[in-house]
């Protein structure tokens, strides 16, 4: 049996140990934290995150969906809170394809749950990767309640263990390697809305709500238990800003002009502003994500992007999905698979990295804009009326398997069009007009 390291047992490690166990390899997985489902410790990173096509068809490829979809909550689309306190619902698809609010650390812990049931996968917790012998290969793990360095063999390691990878950082340092990593000027805070007394939502728990501002906005999606988490995603300097808010007083002012009608959901708005981090927002590209047949990197480490799309674990579970594809297509033949997988995956990391800058503005601007409802009116009725024609941008990336990369060149070929529509006079009223629709169909 070949022996696969995986270093980092978060989502896409996880879930990846799920994959190269049903391959019939020897998989030990080693995660520097605690093991999430005995410790009480918060995943990280976002407390709830949301599921879409691609992710579920990850999961269904390894038999998962209905493990999973009991954890989670159908989100239908976007319900816009202006600051008046007025809602406006935008569903996500004339279809009425939802995404799946899931909680980070209960999805964590439940693929965990289900690869140890697996007889050739072992887990290991408390275990940081501190060095990569590339070409052995072999990885050397500091426990952290022994104190004790071990290092271990085997014949491919998995990188798996984020953004701020250790086994990337040893790529780096292999010729002609390239990295790149860009901070954006926002960051995110995470804040609370509870459910009611008598245990209903206070809001509509099958919406992603946003409250959208330009430069900033604040989102919420529901967990199981009819509670929301809140994000904040505001920039770190300016005014406004994390800066710029620096007292209860300032919070209360800021808060209460800008989000009114959130205000009298959150009552430890105060304590949670003031206890939880402003985390930052990294955006990693690197090349390759393999080195010979010996080393591979999936999930952030290879492509941490900002969360606007809601698509890194996505994405990440989409990787698990393709190496697999490809590891069949060549046979487990690892000198083979490994740069088929960089080649195959690689431009589709950059597209989701693009794509998902190109939705903040989107999301914490254009969903309030006039024009951009229109236009998201036209390309549904597009949409219902030549689905084989006309997919919008956000359910190809959303709601199908197409590659990021498609996906994003036809999102900037339907920008085009759309530009040119909705330039057009009197669009507002022939909008769903024969004459329209023969228009873009011509332009396409
Ligand atoms: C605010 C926010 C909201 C998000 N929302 C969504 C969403 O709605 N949908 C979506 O698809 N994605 C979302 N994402 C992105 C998603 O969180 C990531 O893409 C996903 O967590 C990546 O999973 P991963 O397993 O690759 O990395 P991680 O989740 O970072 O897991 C890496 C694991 O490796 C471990 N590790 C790290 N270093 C070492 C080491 N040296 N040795 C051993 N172990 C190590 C870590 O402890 C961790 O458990 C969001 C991200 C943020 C910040």
């Amino acid at each position: 049996m070949k022996k696969v390291i995986i270093v980092g047992g978060g989502l896409v490690g996880a879930l990846e140990a799920i994959y190269m166990a049903q391959r019939g390899y020897d998989v030990k997985v080693y995660e520097k934290r605690p093991d999430i489902r005995k410790a009480n410790i918060n995943a990280g990173k976002s407390i709830n995150l949301v599921i879409s096509k691609r992710g579920w068809a990850s999961l269904e490829k390894v038999g998962l969906r209905q493990e999973i979809e009991p954890l989670t909550v159908p989100v239908y689309g976007r319900m816009t809170h202006d600051v008046k306190g007025n809602q406006n619902f935008i569903p996500y698809s004339s279809k009425k394809e939802p995404i799946y609010s899931v909680s980070r650390g209960g999805l964590n812990a439940k693929l965990l749950e289900i690869a140890e049931q697996y007889p050739n996968v072992e887990l290991f917790f408390n275990e940081k990767c501190v060095n990569v012998d590339l070409n052995a290969p072999s990885v050397t793990f500091y426990n952290y309640e022994t104190q004790k360095t071990q290092t271990v063999q085997g014949d491919l390691v998995i990188g798996a263990d984020g953004a701020y990878s250790e086994v990337r950082n040893r790529l780096m340092r292999t010729d002609r390697y390239n990295y790149s990593q860009q901070y954006i000027e926002h960051g995110y805070k995470e804040l609370h809305i509870p459910a009611n007394e008598d245990g209903s939502p206070k809001i509509d728990v099958n919406a992603l709500h946003i409250w959208p501002r330009k430069n900033f906005m604040l989102m919420a999606l529901a967990n199981l238990d009819n509670s929301f988490t809140c994000t904040l995603f505001f920039p770190f300097e300016g005014n406004p800003s994390f800066e710029s808010i620096q007292t209860e007083e300032d919070l209360m002012k800021f808060f209460q002009t800008t989000f009114p009608d959130a205000v009298p959901l959150m009552p430890t708005l105060k304590e949670d502003y003031f206890s939880n981090p402003a985390s930052s927002l990294v955006i990693i590209r690197c090349y390759p994500w393999h080195y010979q047949n010996k080393v591979v990197l999936i999930g952030d480490a290879a492509h941490a992007i900002v969360p606007f799309y809601g698509e890194g674990m996505n994405c990440g579970f989409e990787d698990c999905l393709e190496f697999d594809r490809i590891l069949t297509e060549t046979n487990d033949n690892l000198a083979k698979a490994l740069p088929l997988y960089t080649q195959t995956r690689k431009p589709n990391g950059d597209a989701i990295a693009d794509l998902s800058l190109r939705n903040f503005v989107e999301m914490r601007d254009l969903v309030a804009d006039e024009k951009w409802l229109l236009r998201k009116k036209i390309e549904e009725h597009m949409y219902q009326k030549h689905p084989d024609k006309w997919i919008p941008l956000y359910s190809q990336v959303k709601f199908t398997t197409i590659p990021y990369a498609q996906a994003l060149k036809e999102g900037q070929k339907h920008d085009a069009i759309m530009e040119k529509i909705l330039a057009l006079p009197d669009i507002q009223n022939k909008w769903n007009s024969e004459e329209i629709e023969q228009q873009i169909l011509s332009m396409l």
